[in-house]
């Protein structure tokens, strides 16, 4: 394992956290060292602290613990990251026999220096026990892999002589911050301890000692691991195995997605992780027994429920079949899992509701590592952890044997209040878990929409015809939503592009529930001279590539079984042709006909169709050219020709979004087309 301690760096870390102490900036320094190894933490895992001497408001010397808060990853630390707590009242609360967990909660909370803070970890009174200034703790794979070994105190006294402690397995809080103590009290040269089931602390008296052990302890855990041959893993002979991931990617994801919404009314997402290794396993005859033991460390338990699904699919060309197949697949994981919970609950006598039942963590056979979650960030967090989990078990099966917590220390650890209150409880936003495809989706009304949709939390897939600024803009919206945001360079007049990118977007997320077909260009000419060809061109724009992205639409709706929102960008010309616009007119009337057959012929399969008739819009679709044009026409300004509606006011691009949104949450709502045209009467729909 790399030691990444750079003294200029840690330099730079003083520098740029000048404000704070400086062993506040070499705390976060390293504990962003650690953090961005993923092979030592993941996700929230880990915590670190310092110990301080330091003045309260009347100037009074208070000793403190700056340890890492909830809510923070140690790669992206920052000082508030580190609540201060008063250390002697943390150490006065050891002579007590017990303390729940919220009465450990509370006493931290209420002797904060700052009110503001986020809640100091759960493993505080462990940091505040051991008497080092520098205290550092993570999951390193290669540690989980012998803290999960029958035997792992003899392995650890091999590894390490006398220099690490081995603590037994506790749940955090201040049982086990207590024998944590002991431990290191009962050998003070002990440099760091080995948590049995649960992960690495090492301590120090600068920054640098503790880090720097930690990386050495680490390294020979690896060290250790690498002298053990990795057991070959023995292929399943499955004619899943020769189908190819895109295929079955493409068979199995819309049916998850239908069957996880059948059984929790919410939409989810797909994940599916390419790696090699993943794959291996999962299309491995050692999985099936391996993979159903349990999870390297406690806490991921709330990411990836105990085990993973296990797929090892046989009818992937009939969906009808396929789906049969998973949901019988599934219901004895729901079923077993709701052993668990009873028994668990029974036998502790504890009074706790039951989670949702369905498997995170899919390993489908010819496929890898699939994860479902309902927003992309909880797929990915998934999949990251699970993957380390793979190479954790494998190596953990080669040096002897995985014997991680069992199922009742597990519930513990999944129905803890503090542990759930770690995956936040905020209300899901009205699209989240929605994969939204847009077309147009660069500038003007498409890019409006697609902001509006992910601030609802729906996840896009969006396409224009130019790669100008579509990059630019899919990045925007990520960082803003935090939503999955995928964009392609697609002519949705290229009926084997369009139907190839709804490939891309099951691969990427697993199904669709909303199309909103808005690209358009505004042809003109007088409708007896307009050359065939030009009138042509513009039917394959303004309606076949409406047809062609709602038939793709629907059908994999209708391989979900979902149901879904067809939306269409239509126009006033559809009802009120404007003189020599009948290039545009023409199909755009069509394009209403379309949204009306739509929802005649699949009204009973749960699909929506409905469309806009937006009016004058500045946007691209209106060169200066054709405006000045539309504009004399009527006799008008350019900025008289927006206005000129009855409400007297222009009509912007996120006016029409809104007119989406609202379409896409009018769950009664079908066969309508709706104007958003500031008022004209000429135009409105009879
Ligand atoms: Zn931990």
């Amino acid at each position: 394992m790399e030691n990444r301690w750079n003294d200029s760096d840690a330099k730079a870390a003083i520098k740029k956290y000048s404000d704070v102490a400086e062993d506040i900036a070499l705390r976060v320094y390293t504990s962003r060292l650690i953090g961005a190894d993923p092979s030592l933490v993941l996700h929230g895992g880990g915590n670190t602290s310092v110990k301080l001497r330091t003045f309260n408001k009347v100037n009074e010397e208070v000793d403190v613990l700056y340890v890492k808060g909830s809510g923070w990853d140690l790669d992206t630390l920052e000082p508030p990251g580190l609540p201060g707590v008063l250390l002697d009242h943390l150490q006065k609360l050891r002579n007590l026999d017990r303390l729940s967990d919220e009465e450990m909660v509370n006493e931290q909370r209420t002797h904060l220096l700052d009110a503001s803070s986020p809640n100091p970890s759960v493993e505080t009174l462990l940091h505040a026990f051991l008497p080092h200034k520098f205290i550092d703790h993570s999951h390193a794979d290669a540690c989980m892999v012998i803290a999960n070994q029958p035997n792992a105190e003899k392995i650890c006294r091999e590894i390490y002589g006398d220099k690490i402690g081995v603590v037994s397995y506790f749940m955090p809080g201040f049982a086990l911050a207590k024998a944590s103590a002991e431990m290191y009290e009962k050998n003070p040269n002990v440099e760091g301890l080995m948590l049995i089931n649960h992960g690495l602390f090492t301590f120090g008296n600068t920054a640098k000692e503790s880090y720097d052990r930690h990386i050495h302890a680490v390294t020979l855990a690896e060290n250790y691991i690498q002298k053990k041959t990795l057991k070959p893993l023995i292929s399943l002979e499955s004619p899943a195995l020769k189908a190819g991931e895109e295929t079955l990617m493409n068979a199995l994801a819309p049916i998850l997605r239908g069957l996880y919404k059948d059984r929790s009314e919410k939409d989810w997402v797909l994940h599916h992780r390419a790696d090699v290794q993943a794959k291996a396993f999962a299309s491995s005859r050692e999985c099936e027994t391996w993979s159903q033991v349990g999870t390297a460390t406690p806490d991921h338990v709330i990411r990836t429920k105990q085990k993973p699904l296990l797929l090892n699919l046989q009818q992937w060309t009939d969906p009808d079949k396929l789906r049969e197949e998973v949901s019988c697949k599934l219901n004895s994981y729901c079923e077993s899992y709701h052993q668990y919970f009873e028994a668990n609950k029974s036998a502790k006598g504890v009074d706790k509701t039951e989670l949702d039942q369905l498997p995170r963590v899919l390993l489908v056979a010819g496929l890898g590592l699939v994860t479902i979650g309902k927003t992309v960030k909880e797929t990915r967090i998934s999949a990251d952890i699970y993957q380390h989990t793979i190479d954790i078990i494998h190596k953990s099966f080669s040096v002897a044997d995985y014997v991680p917590l069992d199922a009742s220390d597990l519930f513990d650890i999944e129905y803890w209040s503090l542990e759930q209150a770690k995956l936040g409880k905020s209300k899901a936003s009205a699209l989240q878990g929605k994969v939204v495809y847009i077309t147009g989706a660069a500038s003007g009304i498409g890019l409006a929409t697609a902001k509006l949709f992910a601030d609802q939390g729906a996840n896009l897939f969006l396409v224009d015809i130019t790669a100008d600024t579509l990059g630019e803009v899919a990045e925007g919206i990520r960082k803003k939503s935090k939503v999955g945001v995928v964009s392609q360079v697609l002519d949705v007049t290229d009926e084997a592009a369009v139907r190839q990118s709804f490939n891309k977007l099951v691969q990427t997320f697993g199904g669709i529930d909303m199309l909103i077909s808005n690209a358009g260009n505004a042809v003109q000419g007088a409708v007896g001279e307009v050359g065939m060809n030009e009138l042509r061109a513009s039917f394959e724009l303004n309606f076949f590539a409406h047809q062609v992205l709602a038939s793709e639409a629907s059908q994999r709706f209708l391989t979900q079984k979902t149901g879904g929102v067809l939306l269409f960008n239509a126009s006033k010309a559809a009802f009120n042709p404007g003189k020599n616009f009948g290039p545009y007119a023409l199909p755009k009337a069509a394009v209403v006909a379309l949204t009306k057959q739509y929802a005649l012929d699949y009204g009973a399969d749960g699909i929506r169709a409905n469309a806009i008739n937006a009016d004058r819009i500045r946007t691209s679709l209106f060169s200066e050219q054709v405006l000045k044009e539309r504009a004399e026409a009527r006799g008008l300004t350019p900025d008289d020709y927006f206005r000129n509606n009855l409400l007297q006011q222009e009509v912007y691009d996120t006016d029409v979004a809104q007119g989406f949104l609202n379409l896409a949450l009018a769950e009664k709502t079908t066969g309508s087309i709706i104007t958003i045209d500031g008022g004209n009467i000429a135009a409105s729909p009879r």
